[in-house]
């Protein structure tokens, strides 16, 4: 079977960092899953859909022409990562995620990364609902301090405005509802190895993924 590594947990637990370079180095591909959620929401804003309007969201995250080029998010023909890495669409992804229909409609597109020779999947239900037959499963995780200040110098990087202040409070709220949420509540997939990287950087926390995926 081609092997698939899931690396689940809460926002800005540096999720994204370490799956892409765990990906990098095995030579596998990159599935970031929460880009599909924050592209579905970027979707729905622009087009002015109703946030409870579950029915036409699904509608949206079926008919998502979507695709990834390295650092890369296309929506159609335009390319959106920078955009889809706003706090705003972020929160709306956080919402919509919520929905059963938004979730079922993104089940197929999930596992069409999964491809030869394997898969690095990010997300928060990648071991426990789109692959629970991975033979490493990962949760990520990390103290809301250290996510809020990461999430920070990720957003003044990129030239987004940022208060540590807003930002801890949408982290907690966003934990809130991922957590609390009846679909694919956000918790360690069974058999899961769960990481706290609060005191750890990047490098280190991949060492540790590469050291339990080769035994
Ligand atoms: O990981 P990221 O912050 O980009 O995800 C945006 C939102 O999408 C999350 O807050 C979460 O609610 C949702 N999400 C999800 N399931 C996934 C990935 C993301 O519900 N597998």
């Amino acid at each position: 079977p081609i092997p698939v590594i899931t690396i689940d947990g809460p926002t800005a637990s540096g999720k994204g960092t370490v799956s892409h370079l765990v990906a990098q180095q095995l030579g596998f591909h990159y599935l970031d899953s929460g880009a599909l959620y924050r592209l579905t929401a970027l979707s729905a804003l622009r087009k002015g859909v109703a946030l409870g309007d579950e029915h036409a969201l699904a509608k949206l995250a079926r008919a998502l022409h979507c695709s990834f080029a390295g650092e890369d998010v296309f929506l159609g023909q335009e390319n959106v990562a920078a955009a889809i890495r706003a706090e705003e669409v972020g929160n709306t992804a956080s919402k919509i995620a919520a929905l059963p229909a938004v979730r079922q409609a993104l089940f197929g597109l999930q596992l069409d990364f999964h491809k030869a020779p394997g898969l690095v999947a990010d997300g928060r239900d990648m071991g426990s609902v789109i692959f629970p037959h991975a033979p490493l499963k990962v949760f990520l995780t990390a103290s809301v301090e250290a996510r809020a200040e990461r999430r920070y110098k990720q957003l003044i990087g990129k030239g987004f405005p940022a208060n540590m202040d807003d930002l801890l409070k949408d982290l907690r709220e966003r934990d809130e509802r991922d957590t609390n949420r009846k679909v694919a509540p956000l918790k360690p997939a069974e058999g899961a190895y769960v990481l706290d990287t609060s005191a750890m950087n990047a490098q280190q926390a991949v060492e540790q993924v590469l050291g339990w995926y080769a035994g």
